[in-house]
């Protein structure tokens, strides 16, 4: 039985927790398959926001000497005995048999795709996996398990790709935010939307101490920020990237505003918030604030050498706090550390999981 192989197990009619222990019996009574270990039964919502029953999930290890398309056509008999209907994509089911991994291998073929093409973004498969094989990798996202649960937070998401797809770069002053969105977007041929930083008439000032301009220069950027990322500004045949997060205009007013003015501030992004289309996937680049400063530094914009090394490091805080409570979209960390955004092998990287992520 030379081949390792993974399988998600999924049941949300009848006795769930029985089909999945028959489905498991099954698989192991097979004469070309050993049953290796087997995850906890775990309950999830269903995906789809329909009305459909709770879902019970499982994830198996087995060795087969079964080829791939054999061994999809044994589970398939297997969901057949077990009275599974296919009704329309996602309804409900007895049992649903999924291969998950086969060996390393990748296979793309019109009824067999492996590794699952959803997987890395359910957590309904990525936590029973992680009990079984946290530290197994994905042979082309090359993240292990855990690491990709830690990306999708527990949550479980699905692409719609007749929408405009948005993937928002975050990070403070002087990650490299704007150089990395260039260069992804050159790479990935998107559209690129850059904050509005230069036309803003306020900034300036702020930066040479005039607090009593601070709210205005918030204003501006919350009304640019939303012009253009609402919905009637975007084509849904496109994916946008962008150098900047709208909601991290909720870090500064705690820095610049008093409270009257952050009060003011606070519900006019309320109101902005319902319009902003929202982001698919954000990229957060984390890297340590002795490296934001030197930045700063190296590109010399006057307005920003003024910043005091404290606020950066609170910033760099804020927003890693911000981006920790995330659960709107998957999350890809990008350790930039010393990494170079102008090195084509580091944006190829970055360039092909962002294109895995939004396939
Ligand atoms: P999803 O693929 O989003 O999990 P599903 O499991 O509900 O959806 P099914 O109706 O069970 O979809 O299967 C549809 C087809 O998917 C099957 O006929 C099978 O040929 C194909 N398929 C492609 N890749 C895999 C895989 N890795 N494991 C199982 N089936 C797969
Ligand atoms: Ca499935
Ligand atoms: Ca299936």
């Amino acid at each position: 039985m030379e081949n390792t192989v993974y399988i998600s197990l999924g049941s949300n009619l009848g006795d769930k927790q029985g089909n999945i222990r028959k489905s498991l019996e099954k698989i192991g009574e097979s004469p070309h398959c050993k049953l290796e270990k087997t995850s906890r039964i775990i309950e999830n919502s269903p995906l789809s926001s329909s009305n459909q029953p709770d879902y019970c999930n499982c994830a198996a290890k087995i060795s087969t000497s079964l080829a791939p398309a054999k061994l999809l056509e044994k589970l398939q008999k297997i969901e057949d005995s077990l009275g599974r209907e296919r009704e329309y994509k996602w309804s409900s089911r007895t049992i649903d048999l999924d291969i998950i991994y086969f060996n390393g291998e990748v296979i793309d073929a019109p009824e067999l795709q492996v590794p699952h093409p959803q997987m890395h973004l359910r957590s309904f498969v990525l936590c029973p996996l992680a009990q079984i094989a946290p530290s197994v990798k994905h042979p082309v996202l090359k993240y292990s398990t855990l690491e990709m649960l830690e990306i999708v937070r527990g949550r479980s998401f699905f692409n719609e790709n007749h929408n405009p797809r948005l993937v928002c770069i975050a990070g403070t002053i002087g990650a490299g935010k704007t150089t990395l969105a260039k260069m992804l977007s050159a790479k990935l041929e998107t559209e690129l939307l850059l904050e509005d930083y230069q036309n803003n008439p306020f900034l300036p000032f702020v930066y040479q101490g005039r607090e009593d301009l601070a709210l205005n220069s918030e204003l501006y950027f919350l009304d640019r920020s939303l012009q253009q990322l609402r919905r009637t500004s975007l084509r849904p045949d496109k994916i946008y990237i962008t150098d900047f997060l709208p909601e991290k205009s909720l870090i500064f007013p705690k820095f610049w505003l008093n409270q009257e003015e952050r009060l003011i501030f606070y519900e006019q992004f309320e109101r902005a918030a319902i319009n902003f289309w929202p982001a698919c996937l954000i990229l957060h680049i984390k890297c340590p604030p002795e490296i934001y400063l030197q930045r700063i530094e190296q590109r010399q914009r006057k307005i920003e050498s003024r910043l005091p090394e404290d606020l950066v490091y609170r910033l760099s805080e804020e927003y890693c706090r911000l981006i920790r409570n995330w659960k709107k979209s998957p999350v890809l960390e990008i350790n930039s550390g010393y990494a170079d955004f102008r090195d084509q092998n580091t944006i190829s990287d970055i360039a092909e999981k962002v294109r895995y992520y939004l396939k």
